[in-house]
């Protein structure tokens, strides 16, 4: 019989993590959530350790520890509280496998923990490698840990790649939705509201992951996550708009060949696949009938109406700190967004000011990364005020 697998989802109550629950309950058998973590959903967390039956659960939010630990009393679940708890709780010796889903930069930490604790990372944390790919892939390198990438499109590029020689591979081909806007026209954009651009047309995802959609900052971080998960320098990531995302990507050879992985834009599919690796994982879900989408079509992305994508193409070329100070940026404006105390058109402005404004390092270690984001969120705040 085979013996289950002991899965920590960290950000359990959002919507990958609520995802990856459902992947839990749909194999039983294969699958046991001995992990659970979440920031302040501490209602949401109670109803999911009762259900799931976890070893232990983290409310990151220690104000909420005592709402957390009296709701679980008796249930046999260990109730931690902090940031620091989630770091330490990911490297137990019964944890096989790792799902980052937690938003932002919180997540790097904690990865970097469960890489030295040689887990098995199912990645959807992008930002992890946007900051830190360098120093991530450098762990990866003495560690027995592997990363299985959640992200749709990073999921498209594993199974093209899957038999194949990297040294083979002469393009990756990034699809893009395109977005809310992506018929918007530019002038329409300074009015935007936040409830605009949370109306994304395929996805049904977090706010922060929502927003940058919206700007195409969330392309512009694949394109550098991309870039770590497979060795692909910038320069050889192409991204293009295709509205219908049922082409989660492509990959190019250089025998000129394109390999493209299709599906419908649930999320549930890139997790299975994830969490099955090195096999597949049969499911009854809905199928796609490839004759409901007779179309399929692709454009080149506008870098001026969307100045963030360029951004990131400058930050990937520069390497050193540049991306960890553009995610910090924005982190920090988005939020401000979501607040309605900024403008659609700051987010890219507060991210380019930030950029020019905090020093460049070009071989950064763990701490620099820790101080230039501090930095970076200063900087981008004073740009508000
Ligand atoms: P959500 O906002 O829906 O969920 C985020 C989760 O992280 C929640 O459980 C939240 O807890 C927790 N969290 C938030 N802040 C912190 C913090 N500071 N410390 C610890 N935990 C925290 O995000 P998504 O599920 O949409 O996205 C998660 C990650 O997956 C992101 O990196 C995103 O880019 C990536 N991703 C998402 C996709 C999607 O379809 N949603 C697709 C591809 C990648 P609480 O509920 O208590 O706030
Ligand atoms: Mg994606």
């Amino acid at each position: 019989m085979e013996t289950k697998r002991n899965i920590a989802i960290l950000g359990s109550t959002g919507s990958i993590g609520r995802q990856t629950l459902d992947i839990v309950a749909e194999y039983p058998h294969l699958f046991h959530a001995s992990l659970l973590t979440a920031h302040s959903s501490a209602e949401l967390l109670i109803e999911q350790a009762l259900r799931y039956r976890p070893e232990r659960v983290v409310i990151a939010n220690e104000r909420l520890y005592d709402t957390v630990k009296e709701a679980l009393a008796g249930s046999g679940v260990v109730v931690l509280a902090g940031h620091e708890a989630i770091v330490q709780a990911v490297v137990a010796d019964d944890i096989d496998t790792v799902v980052t889903a937690m938003v932002g930069y919180s997540g790097l930490a904690p990865t970097i923990a469960a890489i030295k604790a040689g887990k098995k990372i199912a990645l959807a944390n992008k930002e992890t490698l946007v900051v830190a790919g360098e120093l991530i892939t450098g762990l990866l390198v003495t560690s027995p840990s592997v990363i299985y990438p959640v992200d749709s499109e990073h999921g498209a590029f594993y199974q093209c790649l899957v038999g194949e020689d990297c040294g083979n591979v002469s393009k990756l081909i990034l699809t893009a939705s395109g977005g809310p806007f992506r018929a918007t026209p530019r002038e329409e954009l300074a009015t935007v509201t936040a409830a605009d651009a949370l109306r994304h047309p395929n996805w049904d995802m977090g706010a922060k992951i929502t927003i940058d959609s919206a700007t195409m900052m969330n392309k512009g971080f694949e394109m550098i996550e991309a870039k770590w998960l497979f060795g692909v320098p910038h320069d050889r990531i192409e991204i293009v708009v295709h509205p219908q995302s049922i082409v989660h990507s492509m990959v190019e050879f250089v025998d000129g060949s394109v390999k493209a992985q299709l599906g419908l834009p649930d999320m549930h599919l890139p997790i299975r696949y994830a969490l099955g690796l090195p096999g597949r994982l049969a499911t009854d879900s809905y199928r796609m009938s490839v004759t409901d989408y007779a179309t399929l079509t692709f454009e080149r992305p506008d870098f001026d109406k969307f100045p963030l994508l360029g951004i990131a193409y400058e930050a990937a070329a520069r390497g050193g700190n540049a991306a960890c100070i553009v995610n910090a940026a924005n982190e920090v404006a988005v939020a401000a967004f979501l607040r309605d105390e900024i403008g659609f058109l700051d987010i890219a402005r507060m991210v380019e000011f930030t950029l020019a404004s905090v020093p460049f390092i070009g071989n950064p270690s763990y701490d620099d990364y820790v101080n230039t984001n501090e930095e970076a969120r200063r900087v981008a705040a004073s740009y508000i005020k």
